[in-house]
């Protein structure tokens, strides 16, 4: 093992005497903590704040002492704190503290103390203790922050179930594999991607499962949305299911780092399309899904955007149901309204845009499709987007044109929209074929079309100026 700056451990406080000595502001957030942990606490100040009187009058367990510490305050206590105005008084604390055999912390400074308070997450009687050494409290805080996002909503209801569990299970006397088995089971429910509180009822199952020597655990398969490319843009659920899948399936529009906030021991298989390369075909992906699944692998399937738009997302769950393997959706941010965000226009405002239609532009030979309802894309009062648009554009734009849209309709291509190198080229329709073609577009790209867009085309315009314009 490297350097360990500190050891963490976890004191359990319940029913012990603790000291705290000097009762300023800053000392009232200790005294709050300790009265938590169910301590005796001595609070000895000769002008604590208003602030601690408030807190103790509050606190059966805490007791005010109005004077100034000393020495024999400390022996027998299980722990001592001191809020000193000078390094002198830390220092004189801390040898009083060393004669008594009591571990002691000075407020606020490092320097005279035997340990340190850290950040923490409280989900009793689960609690997680993070330290920066005393070097950067506003940094420990802040991964504070992002562990409170990764853990499941329920998760203290699981921390409290495992109290009540053990206390069953220890009477049992199972063998240790048998005993090891029923904590796994019930670790992989606590933080899977499922989300849900524990049920009583549910001990007698993962009992069974523990006992039984073959018991595979039941696989199941996500299928994850992983937003329009931002990696910040995934939701938690999405987060919170790769950190608990044993295998990643996932696409090509999906973002590297979104694939590698994974599990490291995840495997993971990219089943896009790249480099020329053939993706692989959907009844593989399919097939390879069940097989994980059948396994007892928990299977996130990572599409790009959300997976039910454009996704193709129903094949796979008619595959899984079919072969008896639990399916579940997440969604995720489709790329219209990534962009949408990105351009900050927004896609249904009232005077410009009474319907909001997605279409492909992509049929499955790869064409232009047969059956677009070319009334409903020439409708002056909707917003158009088109996915998959680019190859099939020259078609598309001059069916719109001879279907009567007016030629000098707004609409702009967003290229990578939400990526760091988002590009987008606006254009009225007529011009936009030509004006995609010098761009050279080689990311995902999506035409959007609509008077809601003619604020781009007329920087300047108000968007009802710019309505008025088109109608
Ligand atoms: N399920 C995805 C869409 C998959 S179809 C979603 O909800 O977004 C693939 C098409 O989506 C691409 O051809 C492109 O038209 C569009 N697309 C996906 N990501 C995009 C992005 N970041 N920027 C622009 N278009 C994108």
């Amino acid at each position: 093992m490297g350097e360990l700056a500190v050891l963490p451990v976890f004191f359990a406080l319940k029913g012990k005497r603790v000291v705290l000595a000097g009762a300023s502001e800053r000392a009232v957030w200790k005294a709050e903590l300790l009265n938590a942990t169910g301590a005796q606490l001595d609070v000895i100040a000769a002008d604590p704040c208003d602030a601690m009187r408030v807190l103790l009058a509050a606190c059966p367990n805490a007791q005010l002492v109005e004077r100034t510490w000393q020495p024999s305050d400390l022996p027998g206590a299980a722990m001592a704190l001191v809020d000193a105005y000078t390094d002198d008084e830390a220092s004189t604390f801390q040898a009083a503290a060393k004669a008594a055999g009591v571990p002691m912390n000075a407020i606020d400074n490092p320097a005279f103390c035997d340990f340190q308070f850290g950040a923490m997450v409280n989900r009793s009687p689960l609690v997680i203790g993070i330290s920066t050494h005393g070097t950067a409290p506003v940094f420990g805080q802040a991964i504070r922050g992002r562990l409170e996002t990764l853990l499941p909503a329920n998760i203290q209801a699981w921390a409290q179930a495992a109290r009540r569990w053990r206390a069953r299970v220890v009477p049992l006397d199972l063998p240790f594999h048998a005993r090891r088995r029923f904590w796994e089971r019930f670790s992989e429910r606590a933080l899977g991607v499922s989300d849900m509180p524990p049920r009583d009822d549910e001990f007698e199952a993962f009992l069974d499962s523990a006992k039984s020597d073959e018991a595979v655990p039941t696989g199941r398969v996500t299928l994850v949305g992983a937003g329009p490319g931002d990696p910040d843009l995934i939701t938690l659920k999405a987060l919170r299911a790769l950190q608990g899948a044993d295998i990643v399936l996932y696409d090509n529009l999906v973002a590297p780092e979104i694939v590698d906030m994974a599990r490291r021991e995840a495997q993971k298989i990219d089943v896009g399309k790249r480099g020329g390369r053939p993706s692989c075909k959907q009844d593989d992906i399919t097939a390879m899904m069940i097989a994980f699944g059948k396994a007892g692998k928990r299977v996130v399937r990572l599409k790009g955007g959300d997976p039910m738009i454009f996704g193709r997302a129903n094949e796979e769950i008619a595959g899984l149901v079919a072969a008896g393997v639990p399916v579940e959706v997440i969604p995720g941010v489709t790329a219209a309204l990534g962009a949408a965000a990105s351009l900050q226009i927004s896609l249904t405002e009232r005077n410009l845009a009474r319907r909001l239609q997605f279409i492909t532009a992509h049929a499955k030979d790869g064409r232009l499709p047969e059956d677009i309802d070319w009334a409903a894309l020439c409708d002056r009062g909707a917003a158009t987007v088109v996915y998959m648009g680019v190859k099939t554009m020259d078609a598309l734009v001059a069916k719109l044109l001879g279907h009567g849209m007016d030629a000098a309709m707004p609409a702009v291509l967003v290229e990578r929209a939400t990526q760091r190198d988002e590009r987008r080229i606006v254009a009225t329709i007529a011009d936009m074929p030509a004006q995609a073609k010098l761009a050279h577009p080689d990311g995902p790209c999506l035409l959007m079309i609509g008077l809601v867009f003619a604020p781009l085309l007329i920087p300047h315009a108000e968007a009802a100026g710019a309505a008025a314009l088109y109608t």
